[in-house]
C-alpha cells in the first residue's frame, strides 16, 4: 500500500508502459494511503500512446533494498 511505501520513504514511483517503451516518474504522497501498487498499476496511462499496460516500480530512496 502507498503507506507502506511513503513510511519507507518512497514518494514516487516510476511508471513505463509496456506498448510503446515511454518511462515517467508519477508521486504517490497525495494518493489515498491504502492504495496498493496493484492499483496504481491499474490507474496509470501512458501520457505518450495512452497506453494502459503500464508496469510500476517504486523509487527507493538513497540505498534500495533488496525486496521486492
Ligand atoms: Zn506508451
Amino acid at each position: 500500500m502507498v503507506a507502506d511505501l511513503l513510511m519507507h520513504g518512497v514518494e514516487k514511483i516510476e511508471a513505463s508502459c509496456l506498448r510503446c517503451g515511454e518511462s515517467w516518474d508519477a508521486p504517490i504522497t497525495m494518493l489515498p494511503s491504502a492504495t496498493t501498487l496493484a492499483k496504481i498499476q491499474e490507474l496509470m496511462i501512458c501520457p505518450a500512446c495512452g497506453g494502459r499496460n503500464v508496469g510500476v516500480t517504486p523509487v527507493w530512496p538513497g540505498d534500495a533494498p533488496k525486496t521486492n
